[in-house]
């Protein structure tokens, strides 16, 4: 009799970890997804023929193995690359060619885009650059003398820092000053993350943009000049500065019903709107999950061998029922910031402030992403699904945008009824000029519950959380929610492959799974 994994989640990490499983062993992988459709917070949703991504999500990992994962499922169109040349991948000394044989047919839908970012920063009603250039626009922007002042600011903070640094205030101020901080992090930070930057770790800033610096900002300014153009690897680049970055044609949820497919095709199963509700266990060993259809209700017993569970920590503890309540009461304060996103089709957008050259006649700005640092709004960030792909779209004359708010499910934006919020988004891109409502066409809202496994509060405790699940035996947590990790898509693809490595060595340990993204540096952008 073949053996059973479980996979609760068919995200990003609950494919791979299945596909893998399918690839490397006998093993049979049954995924029980709760949502109607795969690809978790990485899932595209089609809304009357108009794609949207949940955030933006850009392909690029530092990780040589899951750029080939993705270039397997979904290759480099052709056409995409400067010339006929090879598509030239450096990373750590060592560098790979995607020769152009390898490359599909332009005209296929299964592929892959290579995109040129731009996202700028709108503040003040006009666009700066991001990442922030000290060039003639920047300076022309903030007028010579709060240049002058940011300049001052930055020499003070450089001469004397504070230390020791704890607070991520205190990490960006001894960066940049603290003119340049309240000017370009602080609002949006606090936004995201719905908390004073005084509060959060300088832990955080250092993991997440390590490295970043005004000096390094420059050179990076003056060194892509000279960069090859197909260089997509771009290892050495810090997180914030990547520019190129692959996309599947309609949106990430393409590559994940690709690799679902897959799964299926191999003698996996994957099981929409079922929803794991709990787990039975003998000792430290699982030994079946629960597992509720959300059409009929009805609940099923699945017998299995394994469990890679990629469901929030909070969740997987509550079925385990640990003796140690201490375990269950971090576990059920884990916090998480959550995400509402308006879908926005339009007819034409408004020149805004100080217009980039390549802006469409219809109004729409070359950017795929603008930060939103306005105070007097509490949008954070728009999207631009029509520059992701075209194909996101589907009149190519229209204008479909993401309008991104970070909040806390149940406060006053969570809880607003669908209706209003819509109205409520729509008047403030109105409000800072970039649209007229009577160019609304079409309007969405999708709300993401648990966007962000934060980092603050009682994740100080969650040590005596992982313990706790180590000590199961066959139980495997991967991915962002899973290990409540800040994971892109790369990182708990990295962390399922681990787990499968060790089901299949019948290893016990499970460090080798947690290291993954502890000292990464690449992160999707929010800050
Ligand atoms: C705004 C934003 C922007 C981002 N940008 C990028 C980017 O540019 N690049 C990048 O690589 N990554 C990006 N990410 C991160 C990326 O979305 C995640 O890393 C990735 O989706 C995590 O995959 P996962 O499988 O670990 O978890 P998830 O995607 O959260 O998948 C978990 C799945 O488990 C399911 N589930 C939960 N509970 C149950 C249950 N009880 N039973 C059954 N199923 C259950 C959920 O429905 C979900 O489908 C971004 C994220 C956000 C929020």
């Amino acid at each position: 009799m073949k053996k059973i994994a479980v996979i609760a989640g068919a995200g990003p990490a609950g494919l791979t970890a299945a596909l893998e499983l399918l690839r490397r062993s006998d093993i049979v992988p049954i995924v029980f997804e709760a949502d109607s459709q795969v690809g978790g917070i990485s899932k595209t949703i089609n809304y009357r023929g108009n794609r949207m991504d949940l955030g933006g999500h850009r392909f690029f990992s530092k990780s040589d193995w899951v750029m080939r994962w993705w270039q397997d499922i979904l290759p480099i169109a052709r056409g995409q690359m400067d010339s006929d040349a090879a598509l030239r991948i450096n990373y750590q000394r060592q560098s790979h060619d995607f020769l152009p044989e390898a490359a599909a047919p332009a005209t296929s839908d299964a592929v892959m885009l290579v995109r040129q970012r731009l996202s700028r920063i709108f503040y003040r009603r006009r666009f700066f650059d991001y990442p922030l250039k000290l060039n003639g626009s920047t300076l022309k922007n903030m007028g010579a003398m709060e240049t002058f002042r940011l300049g001052l600011s930055y020499g003070r903070a450089k001469l004397s820092p504070t230390s020791p640094e704890t607070t991520l205030e205190q990490f960006f101020v001894n960066r940049f000053g603290n003119r340049l901080y309240r000017t370009f992090f602080k609002d949006y930070t606090e936004k995201v993350w719905g908390v004073p930057c005084g509060a959060i770790s300088a832990e955080w800033g250092a993991q997440r943009i390590k490295g970043l610096s005004i000096t390094r900002a420059i050179a990076h300014a003056v060194s892509s000049s000279f960069r090859h153009p197909t260089d997509i690897f771009q290892r050495r680049t810090e997180t914030s500065l990547i520019e190129q970055f692959l996309y599947p044609k309609f949106g990430p949820g393409q590559l994940w019903e690709e690799v679902a497919r897959k799964v299926m095709v191999l003698g996996g199963r994957v099981h929409l709107d079922h929803r794991v509700v709990g787990i039975e266990r003998e000792s430290f060993r699982l030994t079946a999950v629960n597992v509720r259809d959300e059409q009929t209700g009805a609940v099923r017993r699945i017998p299995c061998d394994y469990l890679v569970s990629t469901i929030p920590v909070r969740d997987l503890t509550g079925f385990l029922q640990p003796a140690d309540s201490q375990v269950l009461e971090i576990a059920d304060k884990l916090p998480y910031r959550d995400f509402m996103t308006v879908g926005l089709l339009l007819r034409k957008m408004n020149p805004t402030g100080n217009q980039h050259r390549r802006t469409s006649s219809n109004g729409m700005p070359p950017d795929t992403w603008i930060y939103i640092q306005e105070p007097d709004v509490r949008i954070g960030r728009l999207q631009i699904f029509n520059n992701w792909s075209p194909a996101m779209v589907a009149d190519p004359d229209t204008i479909w945008l993401g309008l991104e708010y970070f909040c806390q499910e149940g406060d006053d934006l969570w809880s607003m009824e669908d209706a209003r919020f819509i109205d409520f988004a729509a008047a403030e891109l109105e409000k800072l000029g970039m649209i007229d409502r009577k160019d609304i066409l079409d309007a969405t809202l999708v709300r993401v519950p648990k966007a962000y496994p934060a980092y603050f509060g009682e994740y100080g405790r969650f040590g005596k959380v992982r313990a706790c699940l180590d000590q199961f035996s066959n139980l495997y947590p991967v991915g962002r929610n899973g290990m409540h990790r800040y994971n892109n898509q790369d990182h708990s693809m990295l962390a399922a492959n681990s787990a499968v490595g060790s089901i299949i060595n019948g290893g016990r340990d499970k460090s080798e799974i947690w290291n993954i993204n502890a000292e990464e540096t690449y992160h999707e952008e929010i800050g």
